[in-house]
């Protein structure tokens, strides 16, 4: 319920405005996001790839109903990979891109110019030497993105694509994707879908992770294992070795600010370990499902509304 409640906020300008304005919200989100500015964002991808991790960085964004900005959002990441390119720091950084910031929600051929602005993007990435993965939105979204990233590895073949346990139809993506030379990062999901395309309980969507991740294990691709639960990890550990799979055939993500002594854990025992990098001021919708995917988030956001 109190999920529900704040991935609806999460989608809401009357509660953006609420919550951009209360004292505090700056200061926690700053917890999870790297900063404003690119200057911001190199200088934390720089440290933490100081202290062994990769990154994938989100220049964030989401919804946009405005070509203008999807064409300023493509450029922002131009300026982002150079910036990547230029600091020596791509070989350790990735980017990661939401279609709908480049505007696959367009009313006039959003998916066209989604699928252009992407191609700059990878263009700038594989310049750079880097790569690029399309995230994940809601279920609405997922042929088309999937659509996308098809048409994208005709040329970029290194594209990674997400996808969310949650759903149905997850699984058989997983077949699919499983595939030499696919880069798949597994998540659980993290918006609010109805129960005729998504498993709702906690334990379903625990027990469909593990089953897309032994196909992606179990397949030739380059599985990525984007979660913070501590089973799903040990899991993913023990699939790997049952899969003869090494260190460099498969990685750990976990997202900024979250966990970061199991990431300096996994780090240590020399496993693959990405960081999810947001930066920017449009944190609003990311914020706001951090705040709804653990209640211990939430938690710590009213004390700091309490104690001003
Ligand atoms: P949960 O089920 O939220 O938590 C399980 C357990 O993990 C908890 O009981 C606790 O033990 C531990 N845990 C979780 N959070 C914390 C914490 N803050 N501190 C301490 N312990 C904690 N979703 C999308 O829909 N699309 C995407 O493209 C996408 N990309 C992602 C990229 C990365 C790198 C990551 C890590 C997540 C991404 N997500 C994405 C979000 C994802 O779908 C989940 O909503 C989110 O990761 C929470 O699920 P979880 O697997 O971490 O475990």
């Amino acid at each position: 319920m109190l999920r529900a409640t704040l991935l609806a906020a999460s989608r809401s300008p009357q509660s953006r405005k609420l919550i951009e304005a209360l004292p505090p919200t700056r200061a926690i989100v700053k917890r999870f996001v790297a900063g404003d500015s690119l200057d911001e964002a190199v200088t934390v991808t720089d440290e933490l790839v100081g202290a062994g991790r990769r990154i994938t960085l989100d220049h964030l964004g989401e919804d946009t109903s405005d070509a203008a900005q999807a064409a300023a959002t493509a450029e922002a990441y131009e300026h982002l990979l150079a910036a990547l390119k230029e600091t020596g720091l791509a070989d350790r950084a990735e980017v990661s891109v939401k279609l709908s910031a480049v505007g696959q929600f367009l009313p006039r051929d959003g998916e066209r110019i989604a699928l252009e602005n992407a191609r700059r993007i990878c263009a700038a990435a594989a310049d750079a030497g880097t790569t690029v993965t399309l995230d994940m939105e809601d279920h609405t979204t997922t042929d088309s993105t999937l659509g996308i990233a098809r048409e994208l590895r005709r040329d970029y073949p290194w594209l990674g694509v997400v996808l969310q346990a949650y759903l149905h139809r997850t699984e058989a993506d997983c077949a699919e994707f499983a595939a030499a030379g696919s880069r798949v990062r597994l998540c659980k999901g993290a918006y609010k879908e109805p129960e005729s395309v998504a498993f709702q309980k906690k334990s379903e969507v625990d027990k469909a992770y593990i089953r897309c991740l032994k196909v992606l294990m179990a397949g030739e691709g380059y599985p990525m294992v984007a979660s913070h639960d501590p089973r799903i990890i040990r899991i993913a550990g023990q699939l790997a070795q049952w899969n003869g799979r090494k260190s460099d055939s498969f990685e750990y993500q976990m997202l900024y600010g979250i966990r970061p002594e199991e990431q300096q854990r996994l780090v240590d025992e020399g496993a693959t370990m990405r960081i999810y990098l947001p930066y920017g001021n449009e944190w609003y919708g990311y914020f706001m499902r951090r705040l709804a995917e653990r209640p211990a988030n939430l938690a710590f956001f009213l004390r700091a509304l309490a104690t001003r």
